[in-house]
């Protein structure tokens, strides 16, 4: 598993992208992707604040778009699986069959594994982690994350900029 390179800027900050494709490294893209995450910590659950979804557009190339596109389907579907899974689980188990307990248990796990060996093996090239005040970029590629770094005057604030 590669190691991403991150980069840490204020929540507030507009983040300039390198006028490359975030995933090929293609220039001057015409297209861009969306990535969105959500903000977790203690607030989320203090306040269930909303505005706790955080998106930026990165530059891409329309291949990689549309193939970026089609995997962001992949986490939600592992999830609901898997939740579907465990809900047939919990259904289940008033039957106290031991038979479905494992089929259940199967099935829960052949939707996260094909998601978990995808993220593992091809990591996306930009993820985004959200905190209170500030904002992660974990870019696969370090050359763009540094030259990302640099666009934006390494997060302009102490304790900002290159992981
Ligand atoms: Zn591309």
């Amino acid at each position: 598993m590669r190691i991403s390179t991150d980069v840490r800027l204020s929540a507030s900050q507009d983040a300039v992208f390198p006028a490359r494709c975030v995933a090929c490294g293609r220039e001057q893209p015409r297209d861009s992707v969306r990535i969105c995450t959500w903000a977790v910590g203690w607030w989320s659950l203090a306040t269930k604040a909303p505005g706790a979804r955080f998106c930026v557009d990165a530059p891409a190339c329309l291949e990689c778009r549309n193939r970026l596109r089609r995997r962001r389907w992949l986490r939600p579907l592992a999830a609901f699986g898997a939740l579907g899974s465990a809900l047939v689980f919990g259904l289940l188990d008033g039957f106290n069959g031991k038979v479905w307990a494992w089929l259940t248990f199967a099935m829960a796990l052949g939707c996260i594994l094909p998601w978990f060996l995808t993220e593992l093996l091809y990591p996306p090239p930009l993820d985004l982690a959200a905190h209170a005040t500030s904002v992660d970029y974990r870019f696969q590629d370090e050359d763009y994350a540094q030259e990302f770094a640099r666009l934006n005057d390494n997060g302009r604030a102490d304790g900002y900029g290159l992981a």
